[in-house]
């Protein structure tokens, strides 16, 4: 038996049958063609990338139909790179000057690009990176007239291991057969991950080496709640997890049918708790798990997902989508947070540090004009129902007041043509730099809300990247230092009498919640699977409890002397709920 800990993207456990993806390196049958082969050579290609056009029309189509239009959108980008000239031609002349095979010149010409783009050293780059790759798979196995990696052909439920997963191919997969995936690389905001969700399939990532742990075909499981992966289970721990499957399947369904009772702990304090969202067509999973409203829009997925800047009408129509869907329920729209790890093409810097670089609100004041786009369209949505702004990543208070004149002076703008705007817009900030958060009093006088982002804070306050795997066992949010800034950002927000929410993944993890409603939290915004699970919790804490535990939680001084205390308190919080943290 092995036990496998990664980065935990979907929740939900299997149990079953592994099967390996390998790698599926095509072997191309032979580099250089004869002279009077060329024009037939074109041909295939020309033949071979209509091919591929049509089959990922296919799948974006069906994924359409399934997901909706943004989700659809990830596969476009391959569609539009297939149909780029330039690069069609890079191909063309290689077969046609220097008698390339088809093969020979999509695989070369594709991996020249791939590497450039990560030569660039631009993290965010990658998911381009990713759809290239993909792009090269499909085009060689029209090419080669290769299988498709078996996967195609499965007869019965299993899990897919593999080494890396392209947004295509976990699109195009049969969910009848594939139940669960795990897979060597990716993070949380990578495309597969934003799929998996979307599916509602347990997924566990950044497992580093498990396409080379195993061979295929033995039993394993996968546990998408805990990021855990074991191998070769023995007869006790299959038992357990069994119980375990069966248990959470029946904790879910109960969740899921209270997911509409309110967030009201047994003394009676009332919780917002808010959905998470990368998509507007992820409004509908926020409302179906019982989300309060959207308390955090990540927008950058609109340019990571399309590759171009959205112009304010794509914008404007998101945001509009969002607000009709959400039916009356507040939204709360994030100013572009691009850069670090996620990035497009046309912001091709290369940075050493890149998390401590061109990310977020700087980009913004580097790039204002694309700031202005998007403060008109979310001023024009704020006419439309219940609106907030919220700006990512503020280190001082300088970009708040810039940020706050550039919608000042956009507001005059939408006066002048007669647009209609909420005047009275609330502009508020995310604090995840611990500079925010030692300066939280200044600030609370200046931002109309907080909310604060634990995922970057906790990377910021440890000096841990939060994407790093080797450092991964030193980063956690139950770390005192993180605790203090959490613990000032929230009273300072008390006496300046604004709101303050948390959106990190802290606010959707079971072990925090009765200290964060110690501290005093009374909003958060979280992934929307986890919604009913944490409201559950709610109703079974009194406040009086829970600022016992966040008192008692502020006289320890170590961090995991903090979470085996917490881990403790689920099973109080949370009936039965211990057991799915106990791994
Ligand atoms: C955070 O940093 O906690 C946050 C919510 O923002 P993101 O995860 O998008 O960086
Ligand atoms: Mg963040």
């Amino acid at each position: 038996m092995e036990i496998l800990k990664g980065i935990p993207v979907s929740p939900g456990v299997y149990i079953g049958e592994a099967f390996l993806q390998h790698s599926e390196e095509v072997r191309i049958p032979h580099q250089f063609v004869e002279p009077e082969q060329v024009e037939a050579e074109l041909r295939r290609f020309e033949d071979a990338t209509r091919q591929v056009i049509e089959d990922i029309d296919k799948i974006r189509k069906q994924t359409e139909d399934q997901l909706g239009n943004s989700l659809g959108a990830i596969l476009m980008v391959q569609t539009q790179l297939l149909k780029d000239e330039s690069l069609r031609q890079k191909i063309i002349e290689k077969i046609r000057n220097e008698r390339y095979s088809a093969e020979h010149a999509v695989a070369t010409t594709l991996k020249i690009i791939a590497k450039r783009l990560a030569g660039l050293g631009d993290q965010m780059l990658a998911h381009r990176d990713s759809d290239i790759y993909d792009l090269q798979k499909r085009l060689l196995k029209v090419l080669v007239g290769a299988q498709h990696g078996g996967v195609g052909h499965l007869d019965k439920p299993v899990a897919l291991i593999a080494h890396d997963l392209g947004p295509s191919q976990t699109a195009s997969l049969d969910r009848t057969k594939v139940k669960a995936f795990a897979i060597d690389v990716g993070g949380r905001t990578s495309h597969t991950a934003i799929l998996a969700r979307a599916f509602e399939m347990p997924a566990v990532v950044g497992l580093e080496s498990i396409s080379t742990d195993i061979s295929g075909g033995e039993t394993i499981i996968i546990d998408g709640n805990r990021g855990i992966v074991i191998l070769r289970p023995d007869e006790r721990t299959l038992a357990r997890y069994r119980k375990l499957q069966q248990e959470f399947q029946t904790f879910e369904q109960t969740l899921i049918k209270e997911k509409d009772l309110p967030a009201v702990t047994s003394d009676g304090r009332e919780i917002r708790v808010h959905a998470n969202i990368e998509f507007p067509d992820e409004v509908n999973s926020a409302v179906t798990h019982g989300a309060a409203g959207v308390g955090l829009f990540r927008t950058e997925f609109l340019y990571l997902t399309s590759g171009i800047m959205p112009d304010e009408n794509v914008h404007f129509e998101a945001y509009q989508s969002c607000i009709t869907r959400l039916g009356g329920r507040p939204l709360v729209i994030r100013s572009l947070d691009l850069g670090a790890d996620k990035v497009i093409s046309t912001h091709a810097f290369h940075e050493r540090n890149p998390f401590l670089g061109l990310r977020s609100i700087r980009v913004s004041m580097k790039y204002p004009e694309t700031f202005r786009t998007q403060v008109r369209a979310i001023l024009r949505a704020s006419a439309l129902g219940k609106v907030r702004l919220m700006l990512p990543m503020i280190t001082a208070i300088e970009e708040l007041r810039w940020a706050k004149r550039i919608i000042d002076e956009t507001k005059q703008e939408l006066k002048r043509e007669n647009q209609p705007f909420d005047a009275k817009i609330e502009v508020g900030i995310m604090i995840e730099v611990p500079s925010a958060a030692l300066r939280a009093t200044d600030l609370a006088k200046e931002a109309d809300f907080f909310s604060i982002g634990t995922n970057d804070l906790t990377q910021y306050t440890l000096a841990v990247d939060r994407g790093n795997e080797l450092v991964a066992n030193l980063y956690s949010a139950a770390n005192p230092a993180v605790l203090d800034l959490i613990f000032l950002t929230i009273e300072a927000a008390r006496v300046a009498k604004i709101p303050v929410s948390m959106c990190g993944e802290m606010a959707g993890d079971p072990i925090f919640t009765s200290l964060l409603l110690g501290l005093g939290l009374t909003e958060i915004s979280i992934s929307p699977p986890s919604i009913p699970e944490i409201k559950k919790i709610i109703r079974n804490v009194s406040y009086e409890k829970c600022k016992q535990i966040a008192a008692h939680v502020r006289t320890l001084t170590d961090t995991p002397a903090i979470l085996d205390y917490l881990r403790g308190r689920l099973g109080e919080d949370l009936p039965g709920g211990e057991k799915f943290g106990a791994v």
